[in-house]
């Protein structure tokens, strides 16, 4: 299969990415990629366009359907706004680690952001869930600046970032389900939503670790959530960074200070199914690469480290 170009999200910025940083990926989403060929390939006319609620993919003829969301809850959480979305189409559905393209009227161009809730949600109350970093990008900063209670965007699920249980080594054998998730800054969004989604299935006695690396313990958002999901299940470990700055007392027993370190890596791997376990890994392009190349050279196969580059 042929990836000719990719629109690529930095949260702060959109651009067409080229081949070598699509292959560049650990995982070709095939199944995907068929999905959302057309989204991948959309023209950039529609960024222009006033009436958006569906497009014209140039070079497949396709229709692009796009669909309205209502703002229906607003929260800061220090840097961060939470937004919940009430979606108009009830067929809308995700994969745990997706993003949806955002759109807002008059604003442009559009950004993605990715869900913190589980598809589970979506599913029963039709809304979902976005955090969204300040940034001075214009439709980031219409989130932080202008977005209130009833507003409407335009959004569309997109997104090759997502969790997929273990295939079956031998047939009838199901493999136990064990993740190492590592996260850094907002890129925890899609890592939440993933791990939310595995706590509601069965993941056959399998164990998840998650390391998840901020600058600052105040920028931590969903860290109390994630230290009461531990608290209620064993087979899950999360270990925090605080990277920037210091650790208060009070929170010294849950955060570390400093950046997650290759041995850290390899004693979460320990405590995992090493046979089966997947890694999930979302942050900066530089986090990215250094995980990716820690949890090699942890003896972890590239065909099991998932990450995406915006
Ligand atoms: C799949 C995906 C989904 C995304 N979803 C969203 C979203 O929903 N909302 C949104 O606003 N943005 C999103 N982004 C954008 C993206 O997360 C941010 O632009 C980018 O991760 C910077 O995040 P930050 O400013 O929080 O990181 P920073 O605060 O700059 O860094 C976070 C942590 O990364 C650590 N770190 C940085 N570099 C290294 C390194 N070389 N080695 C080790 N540790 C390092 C830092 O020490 C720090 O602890 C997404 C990105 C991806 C790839």
């Amino acid at each position: 299969m042929v990836h000719t170009s990719k629109v690529c999200k930095l949260g702060h910025q959109s651009l067409s990415h080229d081949n070598n940083l699509w292959s560049h990926s650990s995982k070709v989403f095939t199944s995907l990629y068929e999905d959302h060929r057309d989204n991948i390939a959309f023209s950039w006319t529609l960024l222009l366009s006033t009436n958006f609620s569906m497009a014209s993919d140039s070079s497949t003829n396709n229709e692009i359907v796009w669909t309205e969301a209502s703002v229906i809850d607003i929260k800061t959480f220090d840097c961060i706004k939470l937004l919940r979305l009430k979606v108009a189409d009830k067929s809308l559905t995700f994969k745990p680690g997706q993003w949806v393209d955002f759109l807002i009227p008059n604003v442009s161009p559009f950004t993605g952001y990715s869900m913190t809730s589980p598809p589970s949600l979506l599913a029963s109350s039709g809304v979902l869930d976005l955090a969204v970093k300040y940034s001075d990008y214009p439709p980031t900063l219409w989130v932080h600046e202008k977005c209130k209670m009833g507003d409407k965007v335009q959004i569309k699920v997109a997104g090759g970032f997502f969790y997929t249980p273990p295939s079956p080594s031998s047939p009838g054998e199901l493999e136990r389900d064990d993740m190492l998730l590592l996260a850094a800054g907002i890129g925890i969004s899609p890592i939440y939503c993933i791990l939310q989604h595995y706590l509601e299935r069965d993941h056959r006695g399998g164990k998840v670790a998650l390391l998840y690396s901020c600058k600052s313990p105040a920028e931590m958002v969903f860290k109390d959530e994630i230290l009461e999901i531990a608290r209620h299940h064993d087979f899950f470990t999360p270990k925090l960074y605080s990277s920037k700055d210091s650790v208060d007392e009070k929170d010294k027993k849950n955060i570390k200070e400093g950046r997650i370190t290759e041995s850290e890596i390899q004693e979460a791997l320990s405590s995992l199914n090493q046979a089966s376990a997947q890694v999930y890994i979302c942050g900066p392009p530089a986090f990215l690469d250094k995980m990716e190349t820690f949890c090699l050279s942890s003896g972890l196969p590239k065909d099991r480290i998932y990450y995406e580059n915006w």
